[in-house]
Formats: structure tokens, sequence, C-alpha cells
């Protein structure tokens, strides 16, 4: 494995560097004090999209999209991991075709793909997407939800719940995971487009989070909601057994080393300013608080070795279901020592809630939380070191 940084990555993490020290920090800080996530209208979001971002991957009919080449995995890693160093909420918030993104390029129809992602291969405004699949009864427990699915004439009709969707009410689309028989478990799931403004889409709140405050995470509801036959993602042909379930897994398999590298990110910098704190504090002389920072910095460096082998395993498409839950799982444990330790050294400067390394501390939480929580990525690495079979 060779994660060498070439002169033009190196270029490039050098702007996003510029970039999220002028605009992400500052926007995250922003939207962390108001205590809301930023408004769509917020220039952040106009300015990311004039300087080109939040474009999908797939570049129009017949594209190959779906198909990175060697090495992109692994470079998307690392500038993911510095612009979190700036603000993960503010990455999130961000617009693009998001979570959903890698599923409709591996399974959508070309009809679907010209549809859905059409509209993000050059962003006339700021444009967002998301993934639901969360309910508040089913979170680690994906087979167990309950947004039920019907077929009616040329249409499905939708019903349910669902919780905790990043960027919900200002989606363009939503990729909602429902079953066609609750009974059935995950052999019964299916992906469906459901598009902003279709009747018995609503209820849309807010939820008030302890950090990532700059995007919304949102409820919602979907009460006999139609949506056309064609948005069933991939068609109907293309659901064998377990197929559904499976499309929904292959959007946390792509996510989990992304959301590890965030955690490093956060980590990182909980440990510069740790250190920054520490040096003004004249506090460095002290070798307890030296070994623990030299701790600290080599298991940061353990997750970030950990998570870009993940990606350099994708990049090479080999299978990394057990790196990418241990990447995910890792990252988050040490962005919440990092951060930790980071408060500890604060002391009551760290009670008084206005210190960054407060705000990375609470951001730090939510890393363990999404995509499947540390201990399931536990539960999935052990089921698969003793080769047990899905049940
Ligand atoms: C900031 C944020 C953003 C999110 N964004 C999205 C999104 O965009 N789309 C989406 O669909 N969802 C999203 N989620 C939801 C997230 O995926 C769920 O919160 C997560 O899957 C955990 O589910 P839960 O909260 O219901 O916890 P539960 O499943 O109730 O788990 C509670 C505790 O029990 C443990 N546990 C549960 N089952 C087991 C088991 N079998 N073995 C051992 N321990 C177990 C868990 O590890 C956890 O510690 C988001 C959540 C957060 C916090």
């Amino acid at each position: 494995m060779d994660f060498s940084i070439d002169a033009k990555l190196r270029d490039r993490l050098e702007v996003e560097r510029a970039w999220g020290r002028e605009r992400v920090r500052p926007a995250g800080l922003e939207a962390d004090r108001q205590g809301s996530p930023l408004a769509q209208d917020h220039p952040y979001f106009q300015d990311f999209v004039a300087r080109g971002e939040g474009r999908t991957r797939w570049h129009g009919p017949g594209s190959k999209g779906e198909v990175p080449p060697p090495g992109v995995v692994v470079r998307a890693l690392l500038v993911s991991e510095e612009l979190a160093y700036w603000d993960r909420g503010v990455i999130v918030a961000s617009p693009g075709p998001g979570l959903p993104e890698p599923n409709v390029l591996a399974l959508g129809t070309e009809e679907q793909k010209e549809r859905f992602l059409g509209p993000f291969v050059a962003l006339d405004r700021p444009r967002w997407a998301c993934f639901a699949m969360t309910e508040p009864s089913a979170g680690s427990d994906a087979a167990a939800i309950c947004t039920t699915a019907r077929k009616d004439g040329d249409h499905w009709i939708l019903n349910g719940a669902k919780c905790f969707i990043g960027n919900a009410s200002r989606a363009d689309w939503i990729l909602v995971q429902a079953t066609l028989d609750p009974s059935k478990g995950r052999d019964a799931q299916r992906s469906f487009f459901v598009e902003k403004g279709t009747p018995g889409l609503g209820g849309f709140k807010i939820e008030k989070k302890m950090g990532l405050k700059a995007y919304e995470s949102t409820s919602f509801s979907l009460v006999d909601c139609r949506v056309p036959a064609s948005n069933l993602l991939g068609g109907e042909a293309r659901y064998e057994r377990r197929a559904g379930f499976k499309t929904a897994m292959r959007t946390f398999n792509a996510g989990r080393p992304v959301i590890a590298a965030n955690a490093v990110g956060i980590g990182r910098a909980a440990l510069d300013e740790a250190l920054a704190f520490a040096r003004n504090a004249d506090r460095l002389g002290d070798p307890r608080i030296r070994d623990r920072i030299e701790a600290l910095a080599r298991r940061l460096r353990m997750a970030r070795l950990c998570c870009l082998r993940a990606g350099w395993l994708a990049d090479h498409g080999k299978p990394n279901i057990v790196e990418a839950s241990m990447s995910k799982a890792l990252g988050a444990t040490v962005a919440e020592e990092a951060t930790s330790l980071g408060m500890e050294l604060l002391g009551a400067v760290g009670a008084r809630g206005d210190h960054l390394i407060e705000k990375l501390y609470r951001d730090a939480k939510a890393m363990d939380i999404v995509e499947g929580t540390g201990q399931i990525q536990r539960v999935i690495m052990a089921r698969q070191l003793v080769k047990l079979p899905r049940s």
C-alpha cells in the first residue's frame, strides 16, 4: 500500500485547508452559536456551488461514473479528513447528492440517473439529496423498519415515519427505505425516490442536537405518499433475494471510512487546539501531559492508517467490510479520546462552553452513532472474523 501524497494532492489539500480556515470553520461556529442549521440561502452554500463543488460523480448517459479509477477513494478520504478538521457539521450540510449517490450509481436505471443525478451534473443552485433509513423504532436493527410500500397500479404508496435524516427538509429528493411486508424482514425491503413536494411527504421537524449543529437532522412522515412505479430504485427486475436490504447496506459500507476520516479530522483539530492551549498555559514541561499527548497522536495515526487501508481496498475492488467497520469504530473512539483529553487540559475553561475544544467534544459524540454505532461495528467485525453466516 502506498499512501504517499503527490504534488497534485498536496496542492488540493492546501486549497481545502485555506477554504476550511476561511469559510468552513467560521460557518460551523456561526451555526453552533445560533444553535440551528445554516439556512438554505446561506452565502456559504452559494459560494460552495460557485467553486464547482456538490456535483455528482455521474457524467451523463452511459458514463462509468460508478467505477472510480484507483486512488480516488483514498484521495477523497484525505480531503474529507481535512475538511472535517475545520467543521464536520458544515461538510454534511454542504449541497450535493450525498449519502444515497453510491446506491443510485450502482443500482439506478439510466432513466433514474438522468432524472435524479442529472440536476447535480452542473449545479444551477445549491441542491441536496438524502437517504432515509432510520425510524423511531428501527435504528441499529435496520431490518426492523416499518415504513411500508404498497403497489397500486402504476404507483407505490408509502406510509411511515423517519427520523434523524440529514438534510431531509431541503432535499430535492429523499431515497426512502421501505418494506413490502414488515413480517418478512430484510428480504422485503426496497428503496424509493420521493421528490420534494410529493403529497403525503411532510411533518418535517428539525431535531435538537448536542453537536454538529450546522446541518439539519430531521424527522418526517409519509402518509399515503404516492410515487410513480418508476421511482423504485433499480426497477422491479433488480430485486432478487435480499437485494433491497443489500442496496441500503451498500450506502453504509461506502460511508463508514468517510465517517472514520471525518472523526480523525475532528481528533486532529482537538489535538492541535489542546497542544496550543497547553503551550500557552506553559504545561508542556510536565511529562505526564506530554505522555498523554504523545499517546493520543499515536492513536490518531493508527486510526488514520486504518481508514486509508479501508479506502485502499475499495480503490482496488477488494472486500473491505471488516476494515470499513474497524476504521469507523476506531476513528470515532479516538475522536472522543482526543476531545476528552482536550477538555481535561482546559479544566474550568472548557466548562465555560465557549472554547473550540468544547464544541469539538460535542461534535465528536455523533461520530460513534451515525452509520452504525461503534458497538454495531464491533458486532459486524466479530461475525466476520468467526465467519458466522448472516442471520
Ligand atoms: C447526527 C446523526 C445523523 C444521522 N443521520 C442519519 C441519516 O442521514 N439517515 C438515516 O437513515 N439515519 C441517520 N441517523 C440515525 C443513525 O443511523 C442511528 O441513530 C443509528 O443507527 C443508531 O440507531 P438508534 O439511535 O436507534 O440506536 P439503537 O439502535 O436504539 O441503539 C442504542 C444502543 O444499543 C446498542 N445496540 C443496539 N443493537 C445492538 C446489538 N444488536 N448488539 C449490541 N448493541 C446494540 C447500540 O450500539 C447503542 O449503543 C443519524 C443519527 C445521528 C445521531
